[in-house]
């Protein structure tokens, strides 16, 4: 039985592990910190194909700008001396072109066509995990941004996404009674889904262990061995482990694993913060979109979490409380029996693993035979995750490359 190594136990990694395993691999996951604890934990779950655009588009450096003057704005970027952040800075604003942006959402669109499926196949298989079906409601307070919205489900046409009816007024509080009166309307996306992000990888993990995938948490890979192109080993502080292959599904912190092997990947933390309301002040009916705030809601059992942000400040988990509030002001003021932000609960942080070009990075490293890399999927890593895993599963089991992977190549960043 061939023998794979799996550093990183995020969505991820452990998608990637279970497709390795239903191929008959033995596979161990190493983790850091405890599998599951990381993004992957308190996100919104949304499993949103219509998201496929990637995150640098054209006319967000004129956004951004606006948006940095405002503390409690949607997007932040924190100066700092490093090197690999100002170069990564520089190289995401120049992504933030209209055929970089084109060529990257229909990629992205294309390795989404499955998602829906590889969910249903999950679930079939018996993985435990709470889904919803209720669609997602994108809520605008501005006509105008009803009409930009529109114009981009265009661009979503050839993938199956009709362009959706709109509702207004009463219409739309009829429909999802927690909006309030401040909401002018909205498009109800119905194909869409969305898991309890930690429900999937606690789900993923008891199926991994019942079917003998080891599971090693704080086992951090600190440096590989190699010979001739083949990584022969990771060494961790529990021992120096072997294997046929590995694969790097560290996150955020895939370019610091990917160094040790001598590889540069950009890979930078785009840090998001989420709420949890238990019990729920109001019942919400469907996850939705706050769209001019920028802020997500998701209703599970029991639960309602609001979350977005995007902080660009470097590989760190600090909670900036001033941006973590502004999801409870945008909660407060748009949806019924809201609290006020002084009683909102405590705030969660990840950090979605982003690349320069928003756009996923799978496949194997530059220079050895045997390393492969799953990392960078930035807001669609739940999304994407039981699609990343077969495809990973297929390439390490064939040892080539499906052809839906070719855009999302690491070695596209072979001159970093
Ligand atoms: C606020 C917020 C909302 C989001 N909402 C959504 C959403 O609705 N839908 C969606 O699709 N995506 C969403 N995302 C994005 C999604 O959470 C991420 O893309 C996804 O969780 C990334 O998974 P991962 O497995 O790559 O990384 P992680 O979950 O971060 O896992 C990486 C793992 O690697 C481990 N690790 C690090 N270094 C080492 C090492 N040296 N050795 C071994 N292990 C190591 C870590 O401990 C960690 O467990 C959201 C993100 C945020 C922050």
């Amino acid at each position: 039985m061939p023998k794979a190594i799996v550093i990183g136990g995020g969505v991820i990694g452990l998608a990637s592990a279970y497709d390795l395993r239903t191929r008959g691999w033995d596979v161990t996951i190493l983790d850091a910190r405890k599998p599951g604890m990381a993004a992957s934990k308190g996100n919104m779950g949304w499993i949103t194909p219509t998201l496929s655009e990637p995150v640098p588009a054209p006319g967000l450096i004129r956004t951004s700008f606006k948006w940095m003057l405002q503390p409690e704005s949607p997007l932040y970027v924190k100066p700092q001396l490093d090197l690999d952040f100002i170069r990564f800075l520089i190289s995401f604003w120049r992504n933030c072109n209209p055929k970089t942006y084109d060529e990257g959402l229909a990629a992205t669109a294309e390795l989404n066509r499955r998602t829906m499926d590889d969910f249903d196949a999950l679930a079939r298989a018996g993985v435990p995990f709470e889904m919803h079906k209720s669609g997602l409601l994108f809520v605008f307070r501005d006509p105008h941004h009803m009409d930009e919205f529109l114009h981009g489900m265009e661009n979503l046409k050839d993938y199956g996404y009709d362009a959706p009816e709109p509702l207004v007024g009463a219409q739309l509080r009829e429909f999802e009674p927690v909006l309030t009166d401040a909401l002018h309307g909205g498009y109800w996306i119905s194909k869409e889904r969305h898991v309890r992000p930690e429900t999937l990888t606690f789900g993923l993990e008891e199926w991994l262990t019942e079917h003998d995938v080891e599971i090693r948490a704080g086992a951090p890979a600190l440096g590989f061995d190699h010979d001739h192109g083949v990584i022969t080993g990771v060494r961790t502080p529990v021992g120096h482990l072997t294997a046929d292959a590995f694969l790097i599904a560290a996150g955020a912190w895939s370019g610091r694993v990917a160094k040790l092997a001598g590889v540069r990947l950009p890979i930078q933390a785009g840090k998001g913060y989420s709420l949890d309301y238990t019990p729920p002040p109001h019942e919400v009916r469907h996850s939705l979109y706050l769209h001019d705030e920028r802020v997500a809601v998701s209703p599970y059992e029991g639960t309602v979490r609001l979350g977005g942000t995007m902080e660009l400040s470097g590989i760190n988990e600090r909670i900036l409380q001033r941006r973590a509030g502004a999801l409870a002001k945008a909660g407060h003021e748009l949806l019924r029996n809201w609290p006020a932000k002084v009683d909102a609960p405590p705030a969660w942080t990840g950090m979605r693993p982003m690349s320069p070009d928003g756009l996923p990075v799978i496949g194997f490293l530059r220079g050895y035979k045997n390393l492969a890399v799953a990392t960078g999927h930035a807001m669609l890593g739940v999304t994407l995750g039981p699609t990343t895993g077969a495809l990973v599963g297929e390439m390490m089991t064939t040892n080539s490359v499906p052809d839906v992977l070719r855009p999302f190549s690491p070695n596209r960043f072979s001159r970093w």
